[in-house]
């Protein structure tokens, strides 16, 4: 419960709550495009910095409220230019955040939740159940710190929802990001259609990515429901292979636009010309991409990374069905920045070797 004197954390208000908050003060009503611009425009960290506004209400605002952030960000660079940031979060918490160089593009790959209540067999974050939903400042947060660490002419070009946590599962908070994140008038001004939300597989709730503009990815990665059990248990509970896939036929999919399925390759287990063609007649009549990702390993994972000839064949039988298919790169392995390895190492397991670049405050 919140005291009653508590401090209002500006990033965490939607426009409709600002606008009540500076009611409250009984300011004109101007005054709320003009705070929600400084926090997501200008990027001001203190209300000191809102220097349109008179001395006297920047005082009363102090007194009233604060921009809550998170406390620190530490960096971890890997070898091939990925960036894994660890952001502490105001209760001790923390989470990665990871920024990924590929050819043209600049993705940013944002977390949801802390940990996750999804036990996805080859998902290093599912180990560490869900210890709680982010709040959508903290979303908004992963963004702006990113932002802030850009270096020269860098700029993200993507952004896309796919770091620790089921999205779906923190549907409000994320909604509320992504308007933060896409308004025009005093947003970040963000095109939804350079973000990606990823579930993996809350059916019911696909419609609800649909309201928000934005590009919808589903985590697959079994084309029988006995192997998606077995692979995602918590995910087939709550829908089967077959109602997800019902629901993505039902998907009201804009012009343009595609599904993206994402399938995690995994040797032996679901890369067989057998899964390939099971998922060719999966998809039939979908208008979508599929993502292969070869297994990225972490320490105490029961799967291995299939060999690249296995990939490239995998690729082969879905491309000669004439879906489109790409390999994601694996990037940031060397920090547990990729796919999948997001969360803290399982306890007894030999720590990795991380090479922190920056630490502030
Ligand atoms: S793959 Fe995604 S949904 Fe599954 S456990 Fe990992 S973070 Fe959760």
């Amino acid at each position: 419960m919140p005291q009653p004197n508590a401090l209002t954390n500006l990033l965490g208000l939607t426009e409709p709550q600002m606008v009540k908050f500076v009611q409250v003060q009984e300011w004109p009503a101007y005054r709320a495009g003009q705070i929600l611009r400084w926090l997501y425009q200008r990027r001001a960290r203190t209300i000191a910095q809102m220097t349109d506004l008179s001395t006297r209400d920047r005082l009363t605002l102090t007194q009233r409220a604060t921009i809550q952030r998170s406390t620190r960000c530490t960096v971890l660079q890997s070898q091939d230019g990925t960036r894994k940031f660890l952001l502490t979060l105001d209760d001790g918490m923390t989470i990665e955040t990871v920024l990924i160089p590929d050819d043209q593009r600049l993705t940013l790959c944002v977390s949801t939740q802390v940990g996750c209540m999804l036990d996805c067999g080859f998902c290093l974050t599912g180990t560490m159940g869900l210890k709680r939903n982010l709040k959508s400042c903290e979303i908004v947060d992963q963004v702006l710190t990113a932002q802030d660490q850009l270096i020269a002419d860098e700029r993200i070009t993507n952004l896309v929802f796919m770091g620790m946590g089921e999205p779906l599962a923190n549907l409000d908070a994320l909604a509320t990001a992504i308007t933060c994140l896409t308004n025009k008038s005093w947003g970040l001004g963000w095109s939804p259609r350079r973000i990606t939300v990823s579930t993996a597989g809350l059916a019911s709730r696909l419609k609800d990515v649909a309201v928000l503009g934005v590009n919808l990815a589903i985590s697959l990665n079994g084309t029988t429901e006995k192997q998606r059990q077995d692979l995602m248990p918590a995910a087939s509970e709550i829908a089967s292979l077959k109602s997800l896939i019902a629901a993505c036929r039902r998907y009201p999919l804009p012009p343009n636009r595609r599904l993206t399925f994402e399938y995690v390759l995994l040797a032996g287990v679901n890369d067989h010309p057998a899964d390939a063609q099971r998922l060719v007649k999966l998809l039939k009549g979908l208008r979508c991409k599929v993502n292969l990702i070869p297994f990225n390993e972490f320490p105490g994972s029961r799967f291995r990374r299939p060999p690249d000839h296995d990939v490239l064949q995998f690729q082969s039988a879905l491309r000669q069905a004439g879906i489109d298919v790409f390999i994601r790169t694996s990037r940031g392995r060397d920090v547990l920045g990729a796919c999948g390895q997001l969360g803290n190492s399982p306890a007894g397991h030999e720590a990795v070797t991380l090479t922190p670049i920056e630490s502030r405050c």
